[in-house]
């Protein structure tokens, strides 16, 4: 049966998780995001045409982590720039780590630096005033963390402390958020502390304007019934926005019961579910978060502890953070500047922006960013971690609605974790995972492109367990009695080169094979005979089934039909030639079906591991346009000729210096060295 294939946009944005700008890239960065992002960007270019295609990320520059961050750095370092300096030193070295992994991103722009910061700006300001005309913004006080020894307000991380939502394993709590995303108010932070002073900071009324997020409750819970049915949005992501897409609940301890019940007539209409078993606490459910927010109130001055329950509460817009873009003064209220958060959802917008209007002419095809963002024949892809699914899956689609802009929602690719020697690494927690950057002084990027696309990290949290940096002990030395590690134990094999025995002993062997016998045999041109039946007829199929795993963004799947039909292919190439010796017609024969075969596996290979399938179709005499262009995805080398106006005998090929490796080993793993 011919499965039907996938329908690809007319245009495409790919978009990641900005980065925030007080550090260099740890390797999840670039193995958990950036690559799986490039691997779809690098795709899409080559099925859709790179005209249609905008890969665009940033710095995220502001916000209290960047604050924090620069604070600390003067404190402790005597550091003498500025903070945007010292964002723009961070960007930098960000931006070289992607480079040096080949993402190939259409702009990695900063959204507190030029040339985005102006664009940024100016369309924060449309959006924040959009969204107030049409009446989804309003005007709360709420009370905010002040440190009095400071005589400062303090901002998200100028604060920690414990998480207060229920069941939550986070390490850390900041002012109104945790580091797994849960939301909630100062109020309810367990234990705050003043990062500045040390001191318990108290809580002094501010105004700020809160979008109203709860009143699109409905919307998000007919786009979750739409995503159920998409093929391209993981379950994890519905499954996660629906949690908070319930009625605001108080979970009470048990022992609390008589104390409720003193003050039960008191609180808003609720419902109480009594404790089930083993539980111990009951539960309280209102209609709104307003009623919910009274009853804390009565709770507390009961002295009642609790706990509350996810739900849609209004996202806060503005705040008082310096280092943040302005907020437009809307009915009086001056001064504020927007909440990073959300300004980092619509930072992928200004960067389209900035990428179209910095584009030579006719580099895409539009320069209209509607095009792009508010088109149905666009979409969008979100590549997050699965800890933000909150703010792009839940205030994202909301926020798209409130403006009426016409904007398409996005499709999310939601990531599992990728752990470092089977620990969830973060770089603010213990366990600290190398830099991106040191990673490759013993791996090629390719090694490592090829290895962490094969995780599997859209079906589970997967460790990365890189050999040259496994400090663990393999075993006693029989001699000395002294320990060896695994990083020195040759007879350790490396987890992390497992792809690249693939790439090193079964493709690079096919194209070495195919370039020599072409070089013997056909006066360095290609095969004269036509390929067989059945060699075409596989690499079909191999394609088929590459696209249809890579539109479901499952890389490893993916690369695992390229893996399977090239080893086939070799395997074929070796009995055939062999069986072909003295016999020149089918040895041609053989080495015709090894073309068809390496020139698919080439085009499947490219978004993986660019370079090097670049290089293949360099030395097979085509352009990169039209060699890894989907118009001809199932046209074999002949084909390819042809579309140049040649024969496969007058279509020469470069040969090939002796012991050629199109997927070269880091020095590091060549022996004795
Ligand atoms: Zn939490």
């Amino acid at each position: 049966m011919p499965e039907t294939r996938p329908s690809f946009p007319r245009r495409a944005v790919i978009t990641g998780g900005m980065p925030y700008g007080n550090k260099n890239l740890h390797f999840g960065h670039i193995g958990g995001v950036f690559v799986p992002a490039d691997f779809f960007a690098r795709f899409l270019r080559d099925r859709i045409g790179p005209e249609n295609v905008l890969f665009v990320s940033g710095t995220d520059c502001y916000g209290s982590p960047i604050a924090e961050g620069f604070r600390k750095k003067v404190e402790n370092e005597g550091y003498a720039g500025t903070i945007e300096d010292y964002v723009r030193v961070n960007h930098d070295a960000q931006k070289a780590a992607l480079d040096a992994y080949g993402i190939s991103l259409d702009l990695f722009a900063g959204s507190g630096l030029e040339p985005a910061r102006d664009v940024h700006a100016r369309l924060t300001d449309e959006l924040i005033r959009r969204l107030h005309e049409r009446g989804y913004l309003h005007r709360r006080t709420t009370r905010q963390f002040f440190d009095v020894e400071a005589g400062t307000f303090l901002n998200g991380r100028q604060v920690q402390g414990r998480c207060p939502v229920r069941g939550c394993k986070s390490e850390k709590a900041y002012a109104d958020e945790c580091d797994l995303g849960h939301q909630f108010d100062p109020e309810e932070l367990i234990a705050p502390v003043s990062q500045l002073t040390g001191t318990t900071p108290e809580l002094r009324p501010v105004d700020n304007w809160y979008f109203d997020l709860p009143a699109f409750r409905e919307e998000l819970e007919r786009l979750m019934d739409e995503w159920d049915l998409d093929p391209q949005v993981r379950a994890v992501v519905t499954k996660t926005v629906r949690e908070s897409l319930v009625d605001p609940v108080i979970y009470v301890q048990t022992k609390f019961r008589e104390a409720y019940d003193a003050v039960a007539d008191r609180l808003p209409g609720h419902v109480l579910t009594e404790a089930e078993k083993g539980q111990q606490s009951f539960s309280l459910t209102f209609s709104g978060w307003e009623a919910r927010d009274e009853a804390r109130e009565v709770l507390d001055a009961a002295g009642v502890r609790f706990r509350t329950g996810k739900c849609l509460l209004p996202l806060r817009i503005t705040g008082n953070i310096e280092w943040g873009v302005p907020a437009p003064e809307l009915e009086g209220s001056s001064g504020l500047t927007v909440w990073v958060w959300p300004e980092s959802l619509w930072a992928p917008i200004s960067f389209t922006q900035t990428a179209l209007s910095l584009a030579p002419e006719g580099r895409y095809s539009s320069r209209d960013w509607h095009d792009w963002w508010c088109s149905e024949d666009a979409r969008v892809y979100q590549f997050i971690g699965q800890d933000n699914i909150y703010f792009y899956c839940v205030a994202q689609p909301a926020l798209w609605e409130a403006l009426g802009w016409g904007l398409t929602q996005d499709v999310p690719v939601a990531n599992y974790h990728i752990l470092f020697m089977n620990k969830k690494a973060s770089s603010s927690g213990k366990i600290v995972p190398p830099m991106a950057a040191e990673l490759l002084d013993a791996y090629t990027p390719e090694q490592l492109r090829a290895h962490w696309l094969s995780l599997g990290l859209d079906q589970k949290a997967v460790s990365f367990n890189p050999k040259a940096f496994d400090t663990s002990v393999s075993h006693k030395d029989k001699k000395t009695g002294e320990d060896v590690l695994v990083r020195d134990d040759p007879r350790v094999v490396d987890p992390a080169l497992k792809e690249s025995a693939f790439l090193t002993n079964i493709f690079n062997r096919l194209a070495r094979s195919c370039f020599y016998g072409a070089a013997n045999v056909c006066d360095a041109h290609l095969p004269a005979a036509a390929p067989a039946a059945d060699a075409v007829h596989a690499a079909r199929e191999a394609v088929l089934a590459f696209e249809r795993r890579a539109y479901e963004f499952d890389a490893h799947g993916a690369l695992a039909v390229a893996e399977e039909f090239c080893r086939a292919a070799n395997k074929r190439w070796d009995e055939a030639s062999k069986a072909a010796k003295g016999d020149d017609a089918a040895y041609e024969q053989a080495l015709a079906d090894a073309f068809v075969a390496l020139r698919a596996t080439a085009l499947l290979m490219h978004p993986a591991v660019p370079a090097g399938c670049e290089k293949i179709c360099e030395h097979m005499g085509f352009s990169p346009e039209l060699f890894f262009s989907w118009e001809h995805a199932f046209d074999g080398p002949a084909e390819l000729a042809a579309a140049l106006g040649e024969t496969p005998e007058s279509h020469a090929i470069v040969p090939l210096p002796p012991r050629y490796d199109f997927f070269e080993k880091h020095p590091s793993q060549v022996k004795g060295k």
